[in-house]
């Protein structure tokens, strides 16, 4: 991932026909990250934002089955080959109060972290290392396709 960042033309995107397809499409991004890389993740309710997060956990080394939506408890932390935040602002309002209320300023310093978040614009302007920083967009749900796009901001 840090060579594509330095590159202008990062835009990248996958049609997945099931969670498995996505989870995969996540595992071969996770296998890139060495730590620092902030991934926004957007799409609606039941997009595969989780199931996405769960495929890096994986190519991180980490129990997918431990891996559960933070929806309530906001951050859930896994330790594997790096640390996998995982975020989810949905339950927050939108801006820097979301980014405060998961002490994300203190999460940025951990350069042995990648920070996985769900409803990720929801951080609006919030500043994030922009080299470093990927918007991923799911689009779809149900038994429909997803339409997945990956952007360097
Ligand atoms: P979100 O975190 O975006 O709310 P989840 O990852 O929790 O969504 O749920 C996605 C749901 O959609 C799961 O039940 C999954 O089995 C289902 N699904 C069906 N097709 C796909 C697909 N192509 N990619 C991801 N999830 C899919
Ligand atoms: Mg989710």
């Amino acid at each position: 991932m840090s060579q594509a960042a330095n590159d202008q033309t990062t835009d990248a995107g996958w049609i997945t026909h099931s969670p498995e397809e996505t989870f995969a499409i996540a595992t071969q991004l996770g296998a890139r990250l060495r730590g620092g890389e902030v991934l926004l993740l957007d799409g609606e309710l039941g997009a595969g934002k989780t199931v996405f997060v769960k495929g890096l956990a994986a190519a991180l080394g980490f129990d997918v089955d431990e891996v559960t939506s933070p929806s309530f408890t906001l951050v859930n932390r896994y330790d594997a080959r790096l640390t996998l935040y995982h975020l989810d602002l949905y339950r927050l309002p939108d801006g820097v109060g979301a980014a405060h209320s998961v002490d994300l300023e203190e999460l940025l310093t951990d350069e042995r972290a990648v920070i996985a978040i769900e409803w990720g614009e929801r951080l609006g302007a919030y500043p994030l290392p922009a080299q470093k920083t990927w918007r991923i967009n799911l689009t779809g749900d149900g038994d429909d396709p997803r339409l997945i796009t990956l952007r360097n901001e």
